[in-house]
Formats: C-alpha cells, structure tokens, sequence
C-alpha cells in the first residue's frame, strides 16, 4: 500500500494545486500511514468490494481503497480538488468512480441503485457528519462503516442509554449496527491539524437491522428536544398518533412513567416502534 504525504508534501501538493485547505468543508487531510492501514484493516476490505467515500480529498483513503482492489464510488464537493483526483495516476486493482457534488445531495455518493453489499469507510468532513448519518440511516444499509469522526459526534452515535450524549441518533443508528471498535485518533494524524478531537469508529450492521418508520422518528426526536422531563407527561401532551399505543406498551413493560426518554435503552424504543 502506497504511504499517505508527508506534512511537508502535502503542503506542497496543495500549494502547487494554488489550494489552501478550506475549513468550513473540514479539509484536515490524513498524513498518517498507520491510521490509512488501521481504517482498510478493520474494514476487512477484499478485491470488488463495494466501497462507498466522502470526500476523497487529496485521494490518501481513495488510494488505498484502490490498492486493496475495491469498487469505490466517491464523492467530492471541492471542484479544485475533484479535479485533482481525476488526474492523479490512480491504482488500477480497484475502480474509482468519482462524482462531483455533495454528500448531502448524494449520501451514497453515486452507488447504484441495484448494489445491495456496499460498505462506507471515510474521513468524514466533520460539519455534515451527523446529517448525513441520517440519511444513511434511512436509506440502504451498509454491511460495514469505519468512519473518522469528531470525537464529539462519535460520543452521540455510540452513546448508552442514561447517559449524556443519548439520543435520537444514537438510537436510529445502534438499532441497524452494532459498535465494534473505537479509537482516538491524534490530531497529528492530520493537515492541517483539527481544532477539535477525532476518533476512528468501525460499526458493522446488527443481525436484525431495525429501521424506524419516518413518524416514530419524529415522536422520538419530539421526546428528546426535553429530555429531562417525564416520558409519560411529554407523551400526553404530544398530539403524535402513536402516544396511547406507546404509554400502554410502557406499563406494560413496567416502565415508570416518570423515567426520562434518555433512560431507555435500544431495545426497549425498537419495541415501542414496532407496536
Ligand atoms: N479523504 C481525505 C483524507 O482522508 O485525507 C480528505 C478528508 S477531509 C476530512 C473531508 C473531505 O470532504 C474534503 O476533501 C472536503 O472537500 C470534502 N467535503 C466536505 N464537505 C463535503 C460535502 N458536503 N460533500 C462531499 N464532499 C465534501
């Protein structure tokens, strides 16, 4: 596998690209061998896998994606440096189909629509993380996603039950996958260096994925935006069709009233769902 730039040749790179990296679209670029190593091996890339990346970047991920021999559908909203990956002399183990644009707009980055095994393995731009987390959520599920993330947001998509950081997203995403590692991740690791910490997150989809229908995700985010009050008295108040079913199926459980949405654990909300 080819080594990712150098501070020094990254800086070169991109100074002869006249591009200065532009914050807003998170552009701390890999420079660290082992942390491109890390990311192929516990995604257990193996030749024609299907591989979905946002935000190739200077192409350091793209590459070794590439060398492992996968398919990799790319998505890059920065036209300078979309440019610069069409140029480069890429691996040819693998295929890169690259599509200029944003992950917003196309959070599968181009995959066609017949590819049901697909996994994601990213350097995700921090700003949109949690937004297209959702729509991957909502949409076809991954086998896979070893992504790099704002330690922040990986706290929220990994967090338990009674915690600080549970809630909606949490719940969404535990319910399809399951985490099966996590790492901090330095910021020497990156150029230039984030101001915020980041961690290295490989999920892998459970064996009885759950997806919540659009209107239980509206009555769960609903619960959350006051999370410190009571289940019971937020579900009486809500005008969501669902909350007689849920306060029903809550004594049923046992479930005090009282308890607050960030005290339910994964399992328990899939039930709730699936009422
Ligand atoms: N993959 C490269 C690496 O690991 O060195 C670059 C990762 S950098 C953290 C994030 C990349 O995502 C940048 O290339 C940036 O231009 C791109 N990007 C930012 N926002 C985007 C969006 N909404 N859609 C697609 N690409 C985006």
């Amino acid at each position: 596998m080819s080594s990712p730039l150098s501070p020094t040749e990254t800086r070169a790179l991109l100074e002869s690209l006249g591009h200065r990296p532009v914050k807003n679209l998170g552009q701390n670029f890999l420079i660290d061998g082992n942390i491109v190593r890390k990311s192929l091996e516990i995604a257990k890339i193996e030749p024609s896998d299907n591989v979905i990346e946002v935000g190739p970047g200077l192409g350091t991920l793209t590459q070794a994606l590439l060398d492992a021999g996968a398919n990799v559908y790319s998505i890059e909203k920065d036209r300078r440096l979309a440019e610069h990956i069409r140029k480069m002399e890429l691996s040819s183990n693998g295929q890169l189909n690259l599509l200029e644009g944003d992950a917003m707009d196309f959070p599968l980055a181009g995959l066609p629509a017949d590819v049901s095994h697909f996994k994601i393995v990213a350097n995700l731009p921090y700003a949109i993380s949690t937004p297209w987390m959702e729509s991957i959520i909502n949409g076809p599920t991954p086998q896979s996603m070893t992504l790099m993330l704002q330690k922040e947001a990986a706290q929220r998509f990994v967090a338990a039950s009674g915690t600080k950081q549970f809630g909606s997203i949490s719940i969404f995403l535990q319910a399809a996958f399951e985490v099966s590692q996590s790492h901090n991740v330095a910021g020497s690791c990156f150029y230039p260096k984030p101001d915020v910490g980041s961690s290295l997150l490989h999920l892998k989809v459970r064996k009885d994925p759950y997806k919540f229908p659009k209107s239980d995700r509206t009555l769960i985010r609903d619960l959350f935006k006051q999370r410190r009050k009571q289940m019971g008295s937020l579900l009486r108040k809500s005008s969501h069709p669902k909350t007689n079913e849920w306060l029903k199926m809550l004594n049923g459980l046992s479930i005090d009233l009282k308890t607050r949405s960030e005290q339910i654990g994964i399992d328990t909300w899939i039930r709730l769902s699936r009422s």
